[in-house]
């Protein structure tokens, strides 16, 4: 389902550095199921427990400093 008020109020900045994409997706999960995560940010989205955040968060750190 589309939640097109979320969209309208939560637009992806157009260049969106890797930490602001996986925000975005993370709360567009929460809020909105029009598309799935992309493959490229799939491991930040491990398990089906969204409460692991530390886990991802120092992935997310981790590809931060290699770049
Ligand atoms: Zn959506």
């Amino acid at each position: 389902m589309l939640n097109t008020i979320w969209h309208q109020n939560n637009r992806m900045p157009a260049k969106a550095t890797l930490a602001q994409r996986i925000a975005w997706h993370r709360e567009h999960q929460r809020h909105c199921g029009c598309r799935e995560v992309p493959k490229s940010l799939k491991k930040y989205f491990t398990g089906k427990n969204r409460r692991k955040h530390c886990a991802l968060d120092s992935a997310v750190t981790a590809d931060l400093k290699t770049q």
